[in-house]
């Protein structure tokens, strides 16, 4: 195996850079890189939407896209590039619910005419989507979910609740499952939809707090909201096996955790040098040395397993065990990770975001109550464990 980029994706690399070297220039004050900074502050999102159009003017949010569909047809592993590049840069502008997840999923899935009215926005980076797939009693248990759409006339009417909606709250486009036969139990009877938040009649959006009272999350009721019945992405009841696809599409998508890690690594190597504790420099202790060279490992792993599932994508593959193994890993990785640095900043570590006293600005504090939450979203560990068990190991089903 050649683990060695080509001259021309080394090239492109330094390209990616030097934009986002600029880019990052007019960042808002404070800014951290983290979802955070994108969710939870109306300039932090305006940024984040700038940044967007201009991804969207060189052709960068839609590198792996069919040429008909403007895209480059680029393969994955050059994409994964391009984010390495944007997250090491702590850069916003990709939006990974829609250019990650949704776009895929249409461009597999939803008719022409839907193609048309959702992607090229996408493409230009002018709108941000949001997830509604959890309901306050599905979570792991997706298919126990209970939102129903029904039909009436040209159009479908929803009735129901979801809850952990990342970014809805400035989302312009959302992806819903919602059940369409009540006589069919579990996952047969769920139909797929993708509606304009903006058009869409019967939406109520509320905030779900962090347990750090970030906004970051909402709930959202649907009270006869009306979808067009041609916004149905694949076939009414099939609507499963639309999520499925679309899952392995979230679950590749996730290596960004491992990019905000190695762009933190480089941060927390350069303090423990210039920051004494005692009469020696951090770096010298030999505690420090051994927990930062193991991190410097681990990320190196997690960064093989994106590598690993962008060139089985490259290859015609449907990685599904591949993708949970990388989500689980990274999203484990982040929680070792923050722990790490939370035991070698100490008690200052743990100062938010805002106070002078807070080291990088209390980043860590926020990757530190991050952590768990990355465990549980797109699919917990255990869940993760289940279906590299079954998928993977060939397991039977566990139940
Ligand atoms: C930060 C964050 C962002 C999110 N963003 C979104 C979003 O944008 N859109 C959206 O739709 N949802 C989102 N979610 C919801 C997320 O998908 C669910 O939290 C997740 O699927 C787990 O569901 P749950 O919270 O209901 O926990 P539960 O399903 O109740 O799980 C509770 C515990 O039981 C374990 N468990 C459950 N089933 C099994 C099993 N079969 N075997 C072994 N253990 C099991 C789980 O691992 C977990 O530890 C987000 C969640 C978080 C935390």
């Amino acid at each position: 195996m050649d683990f060695r980029f080509t001259p021309e994706q080394e090239a492109a690399r330094e390209e990616y850079d030097a934009f986002f070297d600029e880019v990052m220039k007019e960042a808002p004050e404070n800014w951290l890189g983290t979802l955070e900074d994108v969710y939870s502050t109306k300039e932090g999102n305006d940024f984040h939407r700038r940044v967007a159009r201009m991804l969207g003017e060189k052709g960068w949010l839609t590198m792996v896209w069919p040429k008909e569909y403007g895209g480059q047809e680029a393969t994955r592993v050059a994409q994964l590039i391009f984010l390495e590049s944007m997250g090491e840069h702590g850069a916003p502008g990709y939006d990974t619910q829609g250019v990650g997840m949704l776009a895929p999923t249409l461009i597999r899935h939803a008719s022409e005419e839907i193609k048309r009215e959702f992607l090229p926005p996408i493409a230009r980076g002018e709108v941000t989507v949001c997830q509604a797939w959890s309901e306050p009693n599905a979570g792991s248990d997706l298919a126990a979910l209970t939102t129903r759409a029904v039909e009436d006339g040209d159009d479908f009417v929803l009735n129901g609740q979801k809850t952990w909606t990342s970014g809805a709250h400035f989302a312009d486009f959302m992806y819903v499952i919602a059940r369409t036969n009540p006589e069919e139990l579990r996952h047969r009877g769920l139909s797929y939809f993708v509606l304009n938040m903006k058009e869409t009649p019967g939406l109520t959006i509320r905030p779900v707090l962090s347990m750090d009272g970030h906004h970051l999350w909402d709930e959202v009721f649907f009270d006869d909201a009306r979808i067009p019945k041609r916004n149905l992405v694949g076939e009414k009841n099939r609507g499963w096996y639309v999520v499925l696809s679309g899952m392995e599409h979230e679950r590749s998508s996730l290596g960004g955790w491992v990019i905000e890690c190695n762009q933190h690594l480089k941060k927390l190597v350069q303090f423990c040098q210039e920051t004494n504790r005692g009469s020696e420099p951090l770096a010298k202790k030999p505690l420090v040395r051994h927990r930062l060279a193991q991190m410097a490992i681990e990320i190196e792993v997690g960064r093989s397993l994106q590598y690993r599932l962008a060139m089985l994508a490259d290859q015609g593959a449907l990685p599904m065990h591949e993708a949970s193994a990388a989500k689980l890993y990274a999203s484990e990785l982040y929680t070792r990770f923050s722990e790490t640095v939370m035991e070698i900043l100490g008690l200052y570590g743990a100062v938010t975001h805002g106070s002078k006293w807070a080291p990088f600005l209390g980043t860590f504090e926020f990757l530190y109550q991050m952590a768990p939450g990355w465990e549980l979203a797109a699919g917990s560990t255990e869940v993760q464990k289940n279906v590299i068990a079954q998928w993977g190991l060939e397991f039977p089903r566990p139940y």
